[in-house]
């Protein structure tokens, strides 16, 4: 991201000059609705993200400008300061976060704009929060470790924006390497860097711009199914706890114990979590091939035994496969959102030409295409 525009706008609210930070956004290639199961997720920093400038200024509050709403924000750092606009909140509940845990900071001045498009899928709340947690950190020379900067993200979403998320976003955001994904064990929390430099092709995100309405009450009655299947599993194997510890063995056994439903949603999520180790295998020998028919594979059990799809998004899978697209799913927890699509650099523009002409005739709206970059993690610039 260029920095002009912000460093401008710096030096005309405040008449001075601060030290520079970025953050990206995420993707996942693989690993859905795994990360409540204890499985794994496999997300990396890509190259578009938050850009701020910022400078203690000495006084209790902080003075903020976002450049892409044009808006100013001045609050404290109490916690009955919370501020109305819904940006600045991120920046508060960071700052509030942080003193939680005992630590002494002051006011400052801070400038910032972003390339992440939001609500997309992209993470940009974690791209915000992991900018300001690192900035803050660096700034007042707090000493906090990465991984308890991600917490302080988590924390801000759970209790100042109204988001229960797990850790992924933030955790992808701040430990971004470029030329590697991450894979994240969500039940330990241990995490392992896997190569990923897939020559000759280029990763790109279609947004089918749909946003199910009835996506969080879906969501949690698949959380409900996976429990009452790791409920019926555990008779007989106690030290089951989660999806995680079973096989596809485990679940036949009590197949007639469970409804047919709940086999269909256990059945994807133990696949899943193959699917994606099996994925971080084939990563590791550099055969994008396989990687590209796990994410098919994904798609498909999004699509057909998890039941979160919806026809914009497999239309869009299709397309991908019909245009010789090596890997593509749906990526997020599903009811709208992108796919995520692995292509081969000679078959780029015929897909997304053949992508966006078709979905547009199809559902009379134009899909957003975002080419996405494998890129490092939060920095000072
Ligand atoms: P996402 O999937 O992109 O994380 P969210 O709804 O969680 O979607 O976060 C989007 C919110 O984050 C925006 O509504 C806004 O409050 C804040 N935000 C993200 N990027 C920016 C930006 N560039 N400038 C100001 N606020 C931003
Ligand atoms: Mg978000």
């Amino acid at each position: 991201m260029d920095s002009t525009g912000v460093r401008n706008s710096f030096k005309k609210h405040f008449a001075a000059e601060g030290d520079l930070y970025f953050s990206p956004g995420r993707i996942n290639l693989i690993g859905e609705h795994t990360d409540y199961n204890g499985g794994f997720v496999l997300p990396g920093a890509i190259d578009k993200g938050i850009l701020a400038e910022i400078k203690t200024n000495g006084q209790n509050k902080i003075r903020a400008y976002s450049v892409d709403y044009d808006e100013y924000s001045e609050f404290g750092l109490n916690e009955e300061n919370k501020p109305s606009q819904s940006w600045a909140c991120y920046l508060f509940g960071v700052a509030r976060e942080i003193i939680k845990r005992g630590h002494k900071i002051g006011g400052f001045d801070t400038v910032f704009a972003g390339d992440v498009p939001l609500g997309a899928g992209l993470s940009s709340s974690a791209a915000l929060e992991s900018t300001f947690a690192f900035a803050i950190n660096d700034i007042f020379g707090l000493g906090i470790d990465k991984f308890e900067l991600a917490k302080i993200g988590q924390a801000t979403e759970h209790n100042y924006c109204g988001v229960k998320c797990g850790i992924m976003d933030q955790f992808a955001s701040l430990f971004g390497k470029e030329g590697h994904l991450i894979r994240l064990d969500c039940r330990s929390l241990e995490y392992e860097y896997v190569p990923f430099q897939p020559k000759g092709y280029k990763m790109v995100l279609i947004d089918s711009v749909v946003k199910h309405e009835l996506a969080s009450s879906a969501y949690n009655r698949r959380r409900e199914s996976c429990e009452a299947v790791v409920a019926a599993i555990q008779k007989r194997h106690p030290n089951v706890s989660l999806l995680r510890d079973a096989d596809l063995k485990m679940l036949d056994e009590v197949k007639t114990e469970i409804s047919a439903e709940d086999y269909m949603r256990a059945e994807y999520v133990i696949e899943e979590i193959q699917r994606l180790l099996d994925a971080c295998e084939a990563l590791k020998k550099g055969d994008y091939k396989t990687v590209g028919e796990k994410m098919y594979g994904t798609h498909h059990g999004m699509s057909k035994l998890y039941e979160v799809s919806c026809e914009e998004l497999d239309y869009l899978n299709d397309v991908a496969a019909a245009c010789g697209v090596i890997g593509s799913r749906v990526m997020g927890g599903g009811f709208g959102g992108c796919t995520i699509n692995l292509v081969p650099e000679e078959k780029y523009d015929t897909f997304i030409e053949t992508a966006v002409k078709g979905f547009a005739s199809k559902f009379g709206k134009e899909p957003k295409v975002y080419p996405v970059a494998i890129s490092n993690g939060t920095r000072k610039l």
